[in-house]
């Protein structure tokens, strides 16, 4: 993080704009509107400034800027369009350290102005350091279309009833919960519909309501193969409210960071493909934390019902008569073949795909590949990034032809993936140092990657022309 953000309180504090052109008068309305008290010191002043400041509503100082002035104000914004003026500024605050924002002049700021969006007391503030300030007014745009209607009204009316509800409910897990009820349910409904006094209503009658126990339930949540756009919605939703967060090790970080601040995040270290000795400690560590009332959101690598041993800790949380929820995700192979151009299906070409595992548990029957080789199928082997040439073989071995398109998928989605294409011939000796986790997709789909290829990941790293 570049810069520390914050919202400062200026209400009624001595603001200095240096400039008295279009761009101060921004300025001076946007600090005017937190409340401050803005001296404009410029040569030439807009007749919109001069007008406020002959209502008494700022101070004028003209002439050339003025660096006494500096130390005198907590904020200084210097909005000329002379290039060497608005560096003065900057030198003077620098001296006085005083925040200073130069306009259009990043290296320059000791400040720097986010995008806003004003529903106060509700204040949200976007920035991209500086970098593409388009970028944060298109987010913002799309922001404003995401928030409900009155949220304003609806941040108000807590902070009115946040000191009673303290009184109220001990500090801690509990009250997040009253809360998160409370905005969840019925009452910020009420808020949003505009009917406050039914909200009301609805508050006092679960304040005093006899204490409820928190009430745990487990949530197996599908995190998608690795690019954070492609989690779903109740997916995040659930990840942000759950108190602890137990997590495969394939889960991208940046999707971790979506978690609530002080949600509890445990690594279960799962990776696939490796001997799951430790499936009995997870089942017993998610049915302990839902017994003592936790939220528990169980955060699997792609979709939790697909190679992810969800159901085995769905039946443990079943048989221990503790409530859970399941949300699908995007598996490997669907988000592996999208960005890798691979249709799964494809008319003339694939009428059906399976999607088996190429790990075999030390002791365990040889796969039955009799009814994966049949042509018109796409195969899509998980667990087999190591073994690549072995399943090459084995597939040749019960009848799938030599020539037979087949496509390794190294940490798809990702910036990193890597696509490497060829046949079942000759696609081992193209590979070299397998990045796990990766997808191998065999059937005549996988010859069209090179033509339906769109993702670039970055930096490009193909391994070979497909
Ligand atoms: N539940 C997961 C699969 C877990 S098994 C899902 O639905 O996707 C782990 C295997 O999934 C890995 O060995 C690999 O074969 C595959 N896999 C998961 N993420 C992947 C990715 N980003 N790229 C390629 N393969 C991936």
């Amino acid at each position: 993080m570049d810069y520390f953000p914050m919202f400062a309180a200026v209400r009624d504090q001595p603001c200095l704009v240096v400039g008295g052109g279009e761009v101060a008068v921004r300025k001076v309305r946007q600090l005017r509107r937190a409340g401050a008290r803005v001296t404009v010191n410029a040569p030439e002043i807009r007749a919109e400034l001069q007008a406020q400041a002959d209502r008494g509503e700022l101070l004028i100082i003209a002439g050339d800027f003025r660096p006494e002035l500096v130390p005198d104000h907590l904020l200084i914004i210097a909005a000329t369009s002379d290039h060497e003026v608005n560096h003065a500024v900057a030198a003077a605050a620098r001296d006085a350290q005083r925040f200073c924002n130069v306009v259009d002049d990043g290296d320059a700021c000791s400040f720097i102005l986010p995008s806003v969006i004003d529903r106060s007391p509700l204040i949200l503030a976007i920035s991209t350091g500086g970098q593409a300030p388009m970028v944060a007014r298109m987010l913002r745009q799309q922001i404003e279309t995401w928030l409900p209607e009155r949220v304003a009204d609806l941040a108000r009316w807590v902070g009115r009833w946040r000191e009673r509800v303290a009184t109220r409910v001990p500090a801690g897990r509990e009250r997040l919960r009253f809360w998160q009820d409370t905005l969840d349910g019925a009452p910020a409904e009420q808020v949003l519909a505009g009917r406050e006094a039914a909200a009301d209503q609805l508050l006092q009658q679960r304040l005093s309501g006899a204490p409820q126990k928190p009430v745990g339930e487990a949530w197996l949540v599908g995190a998608g193969p690795g690019d954070p756009g492609l989690l779903t919605r109740r997916a995040q939703f659930l990840l942000q409210r759950a108190d602890s967060v137990l997590y495969d090790r394939l889960v991208a970080a940046e999707i971790l960071d979506l978690a609530r601040r002080d949600a509890e995040l445990i690594c279960v270290g799962k990776q696939g493909g490796g001997p799951s000795t430790d499936q009995a400690d997870i089942n017993r560590e998610l049915v302990r934390r839902v017994r003592r009332g936790e939220r528990v959101c169980r955060l699997k690598g792609g979709d939790p019902f697909v190679f992810g041993r969800g159901g085995e800790e769905m039946q443990a949380l079943a048989e221990a008569g503790l409530p859970f929820q399941a949300v699908p995700g995007v598996t490997a192979a669907s988000g592996c073949s999208a960005y890798a151009g691979i249709p799964l299906t494809h008319r003339g070409m694939a009428e059906g795909v399976s999607f088996v595992t190429g790990h075999r548990a030390p002791g365990a029957a040889e796969t039955n590949w009799t009814p994966l080789v049949q042509s018109g199928h796409t195969l899509v082997i998980y667990m087999g990034g190591r073994r690549v040439a072995a399943l090459c073989e084995d597939l040749q071995a019960h009848g799938k032809a030599a020539a037979t398109p087949a496509a390794l998928v190294e940490q798809g989605t990702t910036r990193d993936q890597r696509v490497t294409g060829g046949t079942l011939a000759n696609l081992p000796g193209r590979l070299q140092d397998v990045r796990t986790p990766a997808l191998l997709v065999v059937g005549d789909v996988a010859g069209l990657a090179g033509q339906l290829q769109w993702f670039e990941a970055e930096p490009p790293t193909s391994q070979a022309a497909i």
